[in-house]
């Protein structure tokens, strides 16, 4: 382990074009439970599961169950950035980093100060009407009681691609991108299992992909690193000791 450690910080130093695609398991470090984590209270509390719950038509039919999932379960509005949010960051402002690629939803990979953060699920801080499309932040959601609304009267949506919806083009063609062309890709809190990760990982087209989660992934056996360890640990150490 110590010495893939020492190849991952080789890596991130002799490179300036690494891009980073992260899972659920980032967002964890930082307080916030996978919702696919089962807990088994939603066998209790919900009567639905949570894929079912977090679908486009449940939301349209159920909209005030979907929101009481929804605040409980995927907003955290007091989660902050961890060690792997800051290291990123830092990698990004020391020119090294070229993008973030994330499945989460919470918004902490821009907290933590990085710019070009492609949320292929998109993100509990934008909110639309979907009767005249006016934005609205988190705030609104939070602050309101039962299901947002509109001054329009409209139904307040977030911006979150929920199941049966797709995915924005143009966020999944600038993360290809993004990935085909980098140098070093470095996957971290993700086992690759969950659409679209894999088919992402499978456009790298480099030497260097760095797998880092806890447990094993489907793409361990063609990485040239694996760490099988916290995402904010190993970056926090992988990151600290380069000199800028
Ligand atoms: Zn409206």
């Amino acid at each position: 382990m110590r010495n893939e450690l020492m190849r991952l910080k080789d890596a991130i130093k002799k490179s300036n074009n690494i891009v980073f695609f992260g899972g659920a398991g980032v967002s964890t470090e930082s307080g916030i439970p996978d919702f696919r984590s089962a807990d088994g209270l939603y066998n209790i509390k919900y009567a639905y599961p949570p894929e079912t719950i977090l679908s486009h038509s449940f939301f349209m039919q159920h909209t005030s169950e979907f929101y009481k999932f929804y605040r409980e379960k995927l907003l955290h509005p007091d989660a902050r950035p961890n060690k792997a949010h800051l290291a990123l960051a830092e990698l990004e402002r020391r020119g090294k980093l070229k993008a973030v690629v994330t499945q989460n939803v919470d918004g902490l990979h821009f907290l933590a100060g990085n710019t070009n953060v492609l949320e292929l699920h998109g993100s509990c801080h934008r909110n639309y009407c979907m009767d005249c499309d006016k934005s609205y932040s988190l705030d609104h959601i939070i602050g309101s009681f039962d299901v947002p609304l509109c001054e329009c009267r409209g139904l307040v949506k977030p911006d979150v691609v929920l199941f049966e919806e797709a995915l924005d083009a143009r966020i999944m063609d600038r993360a290809v991108q993004a990935i085909r062309k980098a140098e070093v890709l470095i996957v971290g809190g993700t086992s690759l299992n969950v659409y679209p990760a894999a088919g992402l990982v499978q456009r790298y087209n480099g030497d260097m992909l760095v797998l880092i989660n806890k447990t094993e992934t489907t793409f361990d056996k063609y990485a040239n690193i694996v760490i099988r360890d916290s995402i904010g640990e190993t970056l926090g150490k992988a990151v600290d000791t380069i000199v800028p």
